[in-house]
């Protein structure tokens, strides 16, 4: 019986009772394929419920409660506002009565009726009219007279909280889990870690593991769930980083092995003139990784390196010099940024300096912006091959774009595109050479994870002759003293940044915000030129701003995060950002990194809200008072707030950010399984790529299994 009715990790999710084709759908639309995906959505949180309380025990805004109670009466209210119900219970333990409400949840009316036992949790508040305390919108479970309260899913235990997912809430989806653990034949899962990595595992089935992790045992200290530093937890990010690495192995193998190709002629009279026309010397780092590169692209494996430098270390310079030695020879290459701003600014610098080395070479500008005759133009020079040296968005890499032969393509600020879109782009074999610029400093075993498949070279050396940006913290009670501030650099001839953070989701709201902004300062700043940037602006509009505050029609420039990646204005010495503890610091760092770029003071401004709310974001933000160090500042922000927060959702491709930070907790733990995946032969990887769930396989590209 038994056996016939259960549910294999490999079913689709569609298999599951209570889960229809429509849910399906939307559970595999969110990478939840398969119920071995679905048991991998993993809690963000938890809540220790066990502790029972009793009713006369309770205080006003207490921390939440978990109470074994029984309806004494229930009703349910409609109320004057149209489709807002409320419904009332007045519950009791053997200690007293409480009140309990539940807006928009009309169905309790038949489920707590009069006598109903219930299990309820939540945080009793003191009601603004009347006496005694209510609790609103408790979670509960409703259980059998002669159940045990420890017996339940929802309250009782330690209860896993999730996301929503697909339109499930949190309780539908833990409601959901248990009914998948108490259906899963467990023998469904493969093993994936090799014995090399059994160390220190729980010892149990990959399926206890998951379920351990769900739904923690009874005796499970709750700090340690809490914390995610039980052993079950362990066991999982370990296999998430044995499963990344050994994906990485496998690119490694497949550029390295199958896919040589014949060197790059590397065309060092076209080097040395552009190098010779430049008006600075290369700094010693930037001499060691052109170096790097150059032997890369003489070399019969395919060069796959990242470039680590701190903002302004000057990256920009190195991409164009690796592009013009890759393409002498007559073949091309190719520099994606990640935003069109940003590529417009490269290809008006890269257009420059190639007029200034008299080289016989012209960059293409290609963006998702570009249309009409213009484009075909374009893409007809890229693909007979006229056009040798392409700039753009990731614009350049859609279906429509063919080069006749592209040997190189620069990545400018990957970290927004992520391994896994590396991986799956080097799966469709459609990535040549590959130089993929960052200037996140990232720690060491965080590289390794995410760019465990490139070779690394740095710039770990400015520019001479780079003053210091001095960087302070203002709360808003400072605001005249920071306008004064900056009308004086105005007067002085200089231009301002005037950083506004995103508002997620809502980039109409994020035009208001601007806006706004911008209306203030023209009126703080009488007869100052205000411009504004943003995410909604017409790539006309955008790309007016930026040629009028870069050639200085504009004074000051207030803009979303846009400016964050790579904006070149020499002039531009205050850089003021608004609400900044809404910002990683990395992310500030990045920001600030827009000034101090010509040899004049600058200035950073970190404003953040009145200055009681704002104590602990000043803690945070004092880092960038004191440290100029992007690695410093990164390692900080990494300790803080956590590898998603630092490096931005989804792009290390593992199903869960935190158990990214799990693993970067315990020393020794990426190394273990990097040096475990490699130690696999072809065949190896290939058994556990295979063994890999759906929802991974569909973000690292890796094809369907079955
Ligand atoms: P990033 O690494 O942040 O992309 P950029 O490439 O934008 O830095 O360079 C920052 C500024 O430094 C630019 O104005 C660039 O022209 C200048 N620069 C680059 N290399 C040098 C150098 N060796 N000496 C002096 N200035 C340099
Ligand atoms: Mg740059």
């Amino acid at each position: 019986m038994r056996a016939s009715s259960a549910i294999s990790a490999r079913d689709a999710v569609g298999r599951l009772p209570g889960i229809g084709p429509k849910r399906a759908a939307a559970l595999t639309a969110e990478e939840i394929a398969t119920v071995e995906d679905l048991l991998w959505t993993l809690p963000f949180r938890w809540e220790d419920r066990r502790a029972f309380s009793r009713v006369a025990e309770l205080e006003p805004d207490a921390p939440e409660a978990t109470l074994d109670l029984r309806v004494v009466r229930s009703r349910l209210i409609r109320t004057r506002r149209r489709g807002l119900t409320l419904f009332r219970a007045v519950l009791r333990d053997a200690s007293g009565e409480i009140e309990a409400l539940w807006w928009n949840q009309p169905y309790l009316a038949r489920v707590l009726t009069e006598g109903r036992r219930l299990v309820a949790y939540g945080a009793a508040t003191a009601p603004r009219t009347g006496s005694g305390l209510v609790l609103e919108n408790p979670d509960y479970e409703i259980l059998d007279d002669a159940e045990d309260a420890r017996a339940s899913i929802h309250t009782g235990r330690i209860v896993p909280v999730y996301r929503r997912a697909a339109g499930l809430g949190s309780r539908a989806l833990r409601a959901l889990m248990r009914r998948t653990f108490d259906l899963l034949d467990g023998d469904s899962l493969p093993e994936i870690l090799p014995p090399a990595l059994a160390d220190g595992l729980p010892g149990t089935s990959r399926a206890a593991v998951l379920e351990a992790v769900h739904f923690p045992p009874e005796g499970a200290p709750f700090e340690r769930v809490s914390d995610r530093r039980t052993p079950e937890v362990r066991a999982l990010a370990l296999e998430e980083m044995f499963v990344l690495q050994v994906a990485l192995a496998g690119r490694r193998r497949t550029s390295a092995g199958v896919r040589p190709r014949p060197p790059i002629r590397v065309d060092r009279e076209a080097l040395a003139r552009l190098e010779g026309s430049l008006p600075f010397r290369l700094t010693a780092a930037q001499r060691r990784v052109l170096d790097e590169i150059a032997s890369d692209l003489g070399s019969e494996r395919p060069m796959a390196r990242l470039l680590q430098g701190d903002v302004g270390s000057g990256k920009t310079v190195v991409a164009l010099l690796a592009l013009v030695t890759a393409t002498g020879g007559g073949r091309q290459g190719a520099l994606m940024a990640p935003t069109e701003v940003l590529a417009e600014q490269h290809h008006r610098t890269i257009t420059a300096r190639l007029r200034e080395a008299g080289l016989d070479l012209e960059a293409t500008l290609l963006t998702g912006s570009l249309r009409g005759a213009e484009r075909d133009r374009r893409l007809r020079a890229l693909a007979r091959g006229d056009a040798r040296i392409a700039v753009g968005t990731h614009a350049l890499f859609d279906g429509s774009v063919a080069f006749r032969d592209l040997a190189l393509v620069v990545i400018d600020e990957q970290h927004r595109f992520g391994v896994a879109q590396r991986l799956a782009l080097a799966r469709k074999g459609a990535v040549p050479d590959v130089l993929v610029m960052t200037a996140t400093p990232i720690p060491r075993t965080l590289a390794m994870t995410l760019y465990g498949d490139l070779d690394v070279s740095a710039i770990d050396e400015a520019p001479p002759g780079r003053p210091a940006i001095r960087t302070v913290v203002r709360a808003e009670e400072d605001r005249e003293r920071v306008l004064e501030g900056l009308r004086r650099e105005l007067e002085a001839g200089r231009q301002a940044f005037v950083v506004v953070p995103r508002v997620e989701e809502d980039d109409r709201a994020e035009l208001r915000a601007v806006e706004a902004h911008a209306a203030e300062l023209r009126r703080g700043l009488r007869g100052r030129r205000v411009g504004v940037l943003h995410g909604r602006m017409r790539p006309r509009d955008k790309d007016a701003a930026m040629t009028g505050f870069a050639s200085g029609s504009i004074d000051v420039l207030v803009a979303t995060t846009v400016v964050e990646v790579g904006i070149d204005v020499p002039n531009a010495t205050v850089m003021i950002v608004e609400h900044a503890e809404r910002f990683g610091l990395a992310q500030l760092h990045q920001l600030r990194g827009r000034v101090g770029r010509g040899s004049a003071r600058s200035y950073c401004v970190l404003m953040v809200g009145s200055e009681r709310a704002g104590r602990t974001a000043r803690d945070r933000l004092s880092t960038l008072e004191r440290s100029a160090d992007g690695f410093e500042i990164a390692e900080r922000d990494l300790a803080l707030r956590g590898p998603g927060a630092v490096l931005g959702t989804r792009q290390h491709g593992l199903a869960d950010a935190r158990l990214l930070a799990v693993a970067l907790r315990e020393p020794g733990l990426v190394e273990a399984a990097r040096s475990a995946a490699c130690a696999l032969d072809a065949a190896g990887i290939a058994r556990v790529l295979r063994d890999v769930r759906e929802g991974w396989r569909r973000r690292l590209a890796l094809g369907r299994a079955g």
